[in-house]
C-alpha cells in the first residue's frame, strides 16, 4: 500500500518545542502563563491591535463563550449558517436555544443574504427576533461581509463571526476575525495552524476579554475562598499548548502561502477537466485556501472519484453536510434555497495541508487525471 495523503495534517515549524521546554524549564504547566499571554499578543499583532484575544481550550468553546457574551440563554433563537461543520451550531443549543439554518449562497459557498433577511423577517413575524447571527468564512472563504453585516445592522443584530476556518484570509484587506462583533478562531489538529487542540474569542473591548476569561476559569469572584456569583467553564487554553501557536504563529504566512499554491496547481492541472470546476476568488477576497475543493457534475462523479482517490490511499472528503440536513437538527426551522444541498453533493475537498510535497502532489494529480482518462 502507498503511504497515506491526507487531508490536512499538523505542520510544526521547528520552533514550538523551545517554547514548550522554556515553559517546563520556569514551571508554568498550567491553564495560564506566559505563553498564553504571548500567544494572545502574537494574535493580536496579526490581526490588528485594536482587538482583543482570549485563548481557549477550542473554537467550540470560544463560540460557546461568544454566545453567553451576546446574551444568548434558554428559549432564544441564534442564525447559523446551515453550510458549516456542527461545531458552529452546537453551542446553540448548549445555551438552550433553538438554530435557525440559512442556506448559502453560489459567489462564497456562505450565507446568503437574502436568504438571512427572508429568515430575520420571518421570525420576528412570528414574535422572535434572533439574538445573534452566526456567519462562517467556509474553507477560508470570507463569507459576503458588507452584504451580511448590512441585513444584521439593519435589524440591530449582533454577528458572531466563525473565522475557524480563515486565519489569514482577509476582505477588503481587513483581516477575517476582525469582522463580527465577536468573532472566534480555531488551533484544531486540521486547521491552518494548530496547538494540537485550541481555540480564541476575539473581541472589541478589554472588557469583553476579561469577561471571557472570567468565565473560562471558574467564575472565580474576587475573594480569599472560592466563591462564585455566576456559572463558570473550564474553558482556558493551557501554557504548554500556547507555547505551540506562539511556533505556528512564526510560519502562519508560509502556510497561506503553501495553501493557496496547492490551489493554484489543482487548477492548473485540472483545467482541461470539464467535469471539475474551482470556487473562483471574488474580487477584495483574499481566501487562504485552506482546503482546496473541488465540484463534480454529479453526485455519482464525486463518490467515484472519492473512492477512486481512496483506493490509492489519498484523503478526500465530501464538502460539509448542511445542517438542516443533520438529524439531530431535523426540527430546526430553515431557509434554504438549493445551494448547499448541491454543494454537498457535488463538492469534494482534495489534500490540501501546507506540508504535502511534490511527490505527494503529483500523486492525487495522477489519480485524478486517471479516474477522468477511466470514466
Ligand atoms: C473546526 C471548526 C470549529 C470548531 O473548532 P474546534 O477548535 O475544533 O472546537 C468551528 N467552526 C468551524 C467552521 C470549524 O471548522
Amino acid at each position: 500500500m502507498k503511504p497515506k495523503i491526507w487531508l490536512s495534517s499538523p505542520h510544526m515549524s521547528g520552533n514550538e518545542q523551545s517554547y514548550i521546554k522554556e515553559a517546563f524549564d520556569t514551571n508554568w504547566v498550567a491553564p495560564l502563563g506566559p505563553n498564553v499571554n504571548g500567544f494572545e499578543s502574537d494574535l493580536q499583532s496579526y490581526l490588528n491591535e485594536d482587538i482583543h484575544v482570549a485563548a481557549l481550550a477550542s473554537g467550540t468553546s470560544a463560540l460557546h463563550l461568544g454566545l453567553i457574551l451576546l446574551g444568548v440563554s434558554n428559549g432564544d433563537e441564534v442564525i447559523c449558517q446551515s453550510k458549516t461543520f456542527s461545531a458552529s451550531a452546537n453551542p446553540i443549543v448548549y445555551q438552550g436555544a433553538t438554530p435557525v439554518f440559512v442556506d448559502s449562497e453560489k459567489d462564497t459557498w456562505n450565507i446568503c443574504p437574502e436568504q438571512l433577511e427572508i429568515a430575520i423577517k420571518d421570525r420576528i413575524s412570528k414574535g422572535k427576533t434572533p439574538k445573534a447571527i452566526i456567519a462562517v468564512h467556509l474553507y477560508g472563504m470570507p463569507y459576503k461581509v458588507d452584504e451580511v453585516h448590512n441585513v444584521a445592522s439593519k435589524y440591530n443584530i449582533p454577528v458572531l463571526e466563525d473565522s475557524a476556518e480563515s486565519l489569514g484570509s482577509h476582505y477588503k484587506n481587513q483581516n477575517c476575525g476582525t469582522f463580527g462583533d465577536l468573532s472566534i478562531l480555531s488551533f484544531n489538529g486540521n486547521k491552518i495552524i494548530t496547538t494540537s487542540g485550541g481555540g480564541a474569542l476575539v473581541t472589541k473591548t478589554k472588557e469583553q476579554k476579561d469577561k471571557a476569561v472570567f468565565l473560562a476559569t471558574q467564575a472565580r469572584d474576587s475573594a480569599p475562598h472560592y466563591q462564585h456569583s455566576h456559572i463558570g467553564y473550564n474553558y482556558r487554553m493551557s501554557n504548554i499548548v500556547a507555547g505551540i501557536g506562539r511556533g505556528q504563529m512564526t510560519i502562519l504566512d508560509s502556510h497561506v502561502a503553501k495553501r493557496r499554491s496547492n490551489h493554484e496547481l489543482y487548477v492548473n492541472a485540472f483545467k482541461n477537466i470539464d467535469k471539475i470546476t474551482f470556487l473562483k476568488e471574488p474580487n477584495g477576497y483574499f481566501s487562504n485556501r485552506w482546503l482546496s475543493c473541488i465540484l463534480l457534475d454529479s453526485k455519482s462523479t464525486r463518490e467515484g472519484l472519492r473512492l477512486a482517490l481512496e483506493k490509492e490511499n489519498i484523503e478526500s472528503r465530501p464538502l460539509w453536510k448542511p445542517m438542516h440536513q443533520q438529524p439531530i437538527f431535523n426540527d430546526a426551522p430553515s431557509y434554504l434555497n438549493g445551494v448547499s444541498d448541491d454543494l454537498f453533493d457535488r463538492g469534494l475537498c482534495l489534500p490540501s495541508g501546507s506540508n504535502l510535497t511534490d511527490i505527494e502532489l503529483d500523486r492525487v494529480v495522477s489519480a485524478i487525471n486517471t479516474y477522468f482518462a477511466l470514466c
